[in-house]
């Protein structure tokens, strides 16, 4: 499937930019690979990488470059394994795929279900926001780790 996949597209949100459905999509749609530069670098990091396991990192391109976190999302990232030449884990490829039935015009979004120790504020909006852009498997020992720092830090003072 081409960078430029019809089926979805750029567009601007209050804060930035998105990705919209161009058509009404069904749940369980494959929308094409995220492509991007495979960085193979441990500590690698930027604000739009996609961990793709072992050593490596995806910086993507758009569209899904501009796939915003909600924590109701209608989309998800499939990844599938790879192996190198030499039998080591390669570069995980990574799909979109549809959750759920999405109309034309709605924005995509997925859970980026981040590592506690880069949890930020979450201002999805939706119904089920757990309040941080953090993975819900986390949340729970992120929010009680993040009350025992602020207690370290009053008893810093
Ligand atoms: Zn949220």
């Amino acid at each position: 499937m081409s960078v430029d996949s019809p089926l979805v597209c750029v567009g601007k949100v209050p804060f930035g930019k998105g990705v919209f459905a161009t058509q009404d999509i069904l749940a369980g749609t494959d929308l094409g690979e995220v492509q991007g530069k495979v960085i193979d670098d441990p500590d690698y990091s930027s604000p739009y990488c996609i961990d793709l396991g072992s050593r490596y990192s995806l910086e993507p391109r758009a569209p899904y470059r501009y796939l915003n976190h909600c924590c109701s999302p209608n989309c998800q990232l499939m990844t599938h394994e790879t192996v190198c030449e030499d039998g080591t884990p390669g570069p995980r490829e990574v799909r979109v795929e549809a959750l759920i039935d999405i109309s034309g015009d709605v924005e995509l979004t997925i859970d980026y279900q981040w590592s506690a120790t880069g949890a930020i504020r979450c201002l999805c909006g939706s119904q089920a926001c757990r309040g941080w852009i953090v993975a819900e498997e986390e949340l729970a020992a992120f929010l009680q780790s993040n009350t025992r720092q602020r207690r370290s830090r009053t008893l810093a003072k």
